[in-house]
């Protein structure tokens, strides 16, 4: 049976669907051994910076789910993203973008040095950096930054994506893919 660009795009939204919901079980764990330092909370906003891209795939999610917001709402003030609400709540919260789903955890990742050295790296809110120092917390308490991404990534391809959307350019439009 031929599959028809449809096809492939439910398949890529399931994906994503299934990429989110194992982002947040696994935040869910680092979060229930990191609640003493955590500061996240409804209101908060801190790391809800403006200028955010997203993938095609993530994008056209939210187009499909917020057809009624995008098109009858106006966005936040420029200075953060579009979606915060005047009390600095996530008007998408559940069809948030994955980097949303990670912010204010202790992320750790590797780079590659110009000696070709892999170094790793970690870094966490300021807000949220009371405690254990993010260094010497172990590798299984941080959140690894690169196998979400891998499967963000796979997910767009088998969309069609391959570009980035700014977050607040879907504000006064009505994307394809939606419901
Ligand atoms: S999409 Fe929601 S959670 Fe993500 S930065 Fe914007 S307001 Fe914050």
């Amino acid at each position: 049976m031929v599959r028809t660009p449809a096809d492939n795009a439910r398949s890529a939204f399931d994906a994503l669907e299934r990429l989110y919901s194992d982002a947040d079980e696994a935040v869910r764990r680092l979060a229930a051994i990191h609640g003493a330092r955590l500061a996240c909370r409804p209101g908060c906003g801190q790391c809800c910076v403006d200028g955010m891209t997203v993938f095609a795939i993530e994008a056209a999610n939210i187009s499909r789910r917020h057809a009624p917001l995008l098109s009858g709402a106006e966005p936040h003030a420029a200075g953060a993203c579009a979606f915060l609400d005047e009390v600095g709540r996530c008007r998408i919260y559940d069809d948030r973008p994955y980097v949303c789903r990670t912010q204010g955890l202790p992320l750790r990742w590797t780079e590659e040095r110009g000696d070709g050295a892999v170094v790793e790296l970690r870094d966490i809110c300021p807000l949220n950096d009371g405690g254990i120092p993010v260094e010497e917390l172990p590798s299984g308490e941080c959140w690894t930054i690169g196998p979400f991404e891998e499967r963000l990534a796979l997910a767009d391809i088998a969309f069609g994506g391959g570009r980035r959307v700014p977050l607040r350019s879907l504000f006064g439009t009505r994307k394809s893919g939606e419901e």
